[in-house]
């Protein structure tokens, strides 16, 4: 039998999901991704990205390692220096972590835009009236006034004054072509993926390579206990922040156990 035997397929809520569960984080994700997609906001590829995720956080150990945490903690100082912080959303992040989004995004002022790769109106909707039940005020991505150059139209799309306008951008579990993309726009890009060797991570200036449900939650108590640090202090942990190492670290992690 395996461990997974022990829990049914069936949980109607999370909570029926019990904590002291070895594979617990994973389950508690499947759940989200299975709901998300009930509910219109996940797409159904939204579950194949899962999967591979899962994987990877599989080879390590579900753990924050310590490369991601130094990661953590050096996005969490470009947030708080950054003039204009953007989150973007899409349908994996808003059925794992939506509250914990919003709460980043009050911890160091920034925009939440909705933003996704199968970009569909009632998605758009769904995803923002979901984020607003999580205690979102203002949801940006529906005007899709503006576009990111070098992405065909659908994909390209996003508001004017909020991804396209940003300087330091966090973009979770995000498509490599649209990374790359907004890497050539000058942005600041902090990725959470947990693939190390996937575009995505490749180019950001922060690589998290993490599962989000830990992430997210981890930048933000960086950036309250940072609340109060000077700018020279800040721009010290942004400078000290390797990500090559990082990628590296995960990387050696994942193949060797190290
Ligand atoms: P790319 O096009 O960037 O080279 P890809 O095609 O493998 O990579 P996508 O399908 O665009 O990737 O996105 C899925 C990515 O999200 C995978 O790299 C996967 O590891 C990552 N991922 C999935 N679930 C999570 C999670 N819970 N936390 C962090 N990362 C995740």
């Amino acid at each position: 039998m395996s461990e997974y035997d022990t829990v049914s397929a069936e949980v109607e809520h999370e909570d029926e999901i019990p904590e002291d569960h070895p594979r617990y984080q994973d389950l508690l994700t499947r759940h989200r991704i299975e709901k998300g997609v009930e509910k219109g906001i996940t797409h159904l590829q939204g579950m194949h990205a899962e999967g591979r995720g899962s994987a990877f956080d599989y080879l390590l150990g579900e753990k924050t390692i310590p490369s991601a945490d130094a990661a953590e903690r050096a996005a969490a100082a470009h947030l708080l220096l950054a003039d204009h912080p953007v989150l973007s959303i899409n349908g994996n992040v808003a059925a794992l972590v939506p509250g914990e989004m919003v709460d980043l995004a009050a911890a160091v002022d920034a925009d939440l835009e909705v933003n996704l790769f199968n970009r569909t109106p009632e998605r758009m909707q769904a995803i923002a009236d979901h984020l607003r039940e999580h205690g979102a005020t203002d949801v940006k991505g529906l005007e899709a006034d503006a576009s990111i150059p070098n992405l065909d139209h659908q994909r390209a799309k996003v508001d004017e004054d909020g991804i396209y306008a940003a300087d330091v951008v966090v973009v979770p579990l995000e498509d490599g072509d649209r990374a790359e993309a907004l890497e050539a726009m000058d942005k600041t890009e902090i990725v959470i993926d947990l693939n190390p060797l996937s575009r995505s991570p490749q180019v950001a200036e922060v690589p998290i390579v993490d599962n989000i449900i830990r992430a997210v939650p981890n930048v933000t108590d960086h950036a309250l206990e940072l609340a109060d640090a000077d700018e020279g202090d800040l721009r010290e942990i942004v400078e000290g922040f390797d990500r090559e190492r990082a990628l590296e670290a995960a990387e050696e992690r994942i193949r060797r156990g190290l």
